[in-house]
């Protein structure tokens, strides 16, 4: 058996989470966390709020999911990568915001990072086994979010519905404003960039509407390698927890014999600026990447709540992004003091002068 602890056990990738363990006769959920909904009976061990490292302590877990929205989750990564228990993360705000001191923490422990998200899982596969010098880079796709196509100017006025109809996947609130934002692919470019060790110019984004791409990695004698499938975060949920036993789903094999279309297309980076911004703190290391987290969950949540247009999200994180330098954070709570610090910015940065 494999003991699983669940962190955001109550969200979109929690709940599909549930659903995979149940489908799994090997894998037992022997604890689960939420932040406000309640758990009750969920599993022997449960935590409504709070710091999970007690809990965890006690479950004894052989792999933490971490299925936590935003930079919440940080202490649960850093712990499960602290121990080399194995860590199947969903939650990536938590790895773009640790940065260096996950890596230190990964390296110490010694155990397996296995990403859920979907892009760095398959990047997880199509490099699994290829020695570092023969990959020339990798290609994450977008499906563009509900606003692909559209002009910066087209963006002025859309709704937070308009924001929230994703058109190819059904997430948390969170990540979806994200992926119109794109500022999801900013988040998954440094997130590849920890994973996969790769200097960020040899991380490239291109628009892949249906969803269907879900990577590539390219190699150096000119071939490149796609993984593809319908767009359903079971099958990496199941990689993940499975690993590296690649257990049977019930999920559809592609239909080829339908007309299969696959399109790509460049960004627009005027129109969404908050890949190339996130690309920026990734360059800039250090603390950045952790800023630009933090200045993006504040700016989603001030357009959720309707105090901050969609064009305004990008606005805040440049802004309290010129305002932050200095050092990276030399342990854990002094990230958590940093990320509270450029959450303080990003919320001056909201209320006009
Ligand atoms: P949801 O908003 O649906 O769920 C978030 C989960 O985190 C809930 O269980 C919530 O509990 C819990 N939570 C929120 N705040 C806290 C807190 N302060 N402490 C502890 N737990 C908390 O998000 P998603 O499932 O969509 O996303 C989870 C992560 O997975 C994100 O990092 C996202 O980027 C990533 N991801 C999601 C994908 C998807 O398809 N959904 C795809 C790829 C990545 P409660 O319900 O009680 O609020
Ligand atoms: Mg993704």
């Amino acid at each position: 058996m494999k003991r699983v602890a669940l962190l955001g056990a109550t969200g979109s990738i929690g709940r599909q989470a549930r659903e995979v363990i149940a489908g799994h006769s090997e894998l037992e959920l022997v604890a689960a966390t939420s932040g406000s909904q309640p758990l009750d009976g969920l599993a022997p061990l449960t935590q409504v709020g709070g710091d999970p490292v007690e809990l965890l302590d006690r479950a004894e877990p052989d792999v933490v999911l971490n299925a936590v929205v935003g930079f919440a989750g940080v202490r649960a990564t850093l712990w499960a990568l602290e121990r080399g228990i194995d860590l199947a993360l969903a939650n990536k705000e938590s790895l773009v915001a640790a940065g260096d001191l996950a890596l230190e923490a990964w390296k110490r422990g010694g155990g397996r990072l296995l990403p859920i998200d979907s892009e760095h899982s398959a990047l997880h596969q199509c490099l699994e086994g290829r020695p570092g010098e023969t990959v020339a880079g990798v290609v994450l796709t977008a499906s563009g979010g509900p606003f692909r196509g559209r002009n910066r100017s087209d963006l002025a006025d859309v709704s937070i519905e308009d924001a929230l109809a994703h058109p190819t996947w059904n997430m948390g609130p969170k990540v979806t404003i994200d992926s119109a934002t794109l500022a999801n692919k900013g988040l998954e470019v440094i997130e590849a960039h920890y994973l996969f060790g790769l200097d960020y110019g040899r991380i490239e984004v291109v628009i892949q509407p249906t969803s269907v791409v879900h990577g590539l990695a390219r190699f150096r004698d000119g071939s490149a390698l796609a993984h593809v499938g319908y767009p359903d975060m079971r099958v990496p949920i199941s990689y993940a927890l499975t690993y590296p036993d690649r257990t049977p789903t019930d999920m559809s094999q592609l239909d080829f014999s339908s007309g299969l279309v696959l399109e790509f297309e460049p960004v627009d980076d005027d129109a969404f600026p908050l890949l190339g911004l996130a690309r920026r703190a990734g360059e800039r290391g250090g603390i950045h990447p952790c800023v630009f987290n933090a200045a993006n969950e504040v700016a989603v949540g001030a357009f959720l709540d309707g105090r901050l247009p969609f064009l305004g999200i990008s606005d805040i994180v440049e802004r309290t992004l010129e305002e932050t330098g200095g050092e990276p954070a030399a342990d854990v709570d002094e990230l958590v003091t940093r990320d509270q610090e450029a959450r303080r910015l990003a919320e001056k940065a909201l209320v006009p002068a």
